[in-house]
């Protein structure tokens, strides 16, 4: 049986090994997923290690290795190289092939599950950090009207619009005129909505927070307080992220509707 392994800290909450598990059942296939806490630091040993005593066919790597597992690679997909982080590892003898899903994910389940296009839209993304820098490496070829990035430390959102070729401004000069906002900062983490103008949300059609939970996270009542007309959390995000790692390991493109109806119920 094919081994899979999530890499990351902390990892216990995470649903990937279910969405796994639920794909190659759906695909008829057997697989063996499993988490691996790994101790900041310590990830480029440890996966070293892994490979000797376990030899598995792939990983996926979430905070904080994503750049650690870039490194780590041998060889690196453009997409990969665009967000400057890896979330998906195929083993091949010496080799270690990287990939990058998040990006495809997001795009995926706005354009699938949501029904909305990128087509002329103009994007609000808030945050600079590695999945912001994943999101727009995927949105930036489908065909926007105006990609702004914004980011509560102004110099990361500099630079992160100089590298992609997008607009920046700083929270206090956001006001309107976005159709899809989407939060990409980790204030969800600690129960919070970053300090951005609810004037973002005037003519919006889509806010999109990709921290997901339970409950609505509270970007998500944020959006909806002051007037954005639907809202999303990341939850479909991870599971078409997942469905484009076990594409790339095992050539098949599970149905994501039922795995984010189960999920979600
Ligand atoms: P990261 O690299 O650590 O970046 C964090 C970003 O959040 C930075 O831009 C930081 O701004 C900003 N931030 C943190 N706390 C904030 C606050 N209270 N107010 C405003 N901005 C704040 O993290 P990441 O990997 O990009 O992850 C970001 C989020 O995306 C996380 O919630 C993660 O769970 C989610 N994510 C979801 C998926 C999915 O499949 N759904 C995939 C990947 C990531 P500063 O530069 O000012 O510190």
């Amino acid at each position: 049986m094919k081994k899979f392994f999530l890499l990351g800290h902390p990892v216990s909450h995470s649903l990937s090994p279910r969405i796994h598990g639920m794909f190659a059942e759906q695909c008829h296939m057997q697989i063996d997923y499993r988490t691996y806490d790994i101790e900041p630091g310590g990830f480029i040993d440890y996966v070293g290690r892994l490979r000797l005593e376990e030899n598995p066919a792939g990983a996926n790597v979430t905070l904080p290795f994503k750049r650690d597992a870039a490194d780590y690679c041998t060889e690196i997909t453009e997409r990969a190289r665009s967000a400057g982080a890896v979330n998906t590892m195929t083993f091949s003898g010496n080799h270690v092939y990287g990939d990058n899903t998040d990006g495809a994910g997001f795009v995926n389940d706005l354009t699938g599950r949501c029904g909305v296009s990128l087509l002329g839209k103009r994007v609000l993304v808030i945050g600079a950090g590695g999945a912001a820098r994943g999101v727009l490496a995927a949105i930036c070829s489908q065909g926007c009207a105006r990609i702004t990035v914004s980011n509560r430390t102004i110099g990361a959102a500099i630079a992160l619009a100089d590298e992609m070729g997008v607009h920046y401004a700083a929270f206090t000069d956001l006001t309107t005129g976005y159709d899809i906002v989407i939060n990409a900062t980790s204030a969800g983490l600690s129960n919070a909505s970053p300090a951005v103008p609810g004037t973002i949300f005037k003519d919006c059609e889509i806010a999109c927070d990709l921290f997901y939970a339970k409950t609505p996270t509270p970007f998500m009542r944020f959006a909806s307080e002051s007037g954005c007309r639907r809202v999303e959390d990341g939850l479909g995000m991870l599971i078409e992220q997942a469905a484009e790692s076990f594409h790339i390991w095992l050539g098949a493109r599970p149905d994501t509707k039922p795995v984010y109806a189960a999920l979600r119920g």
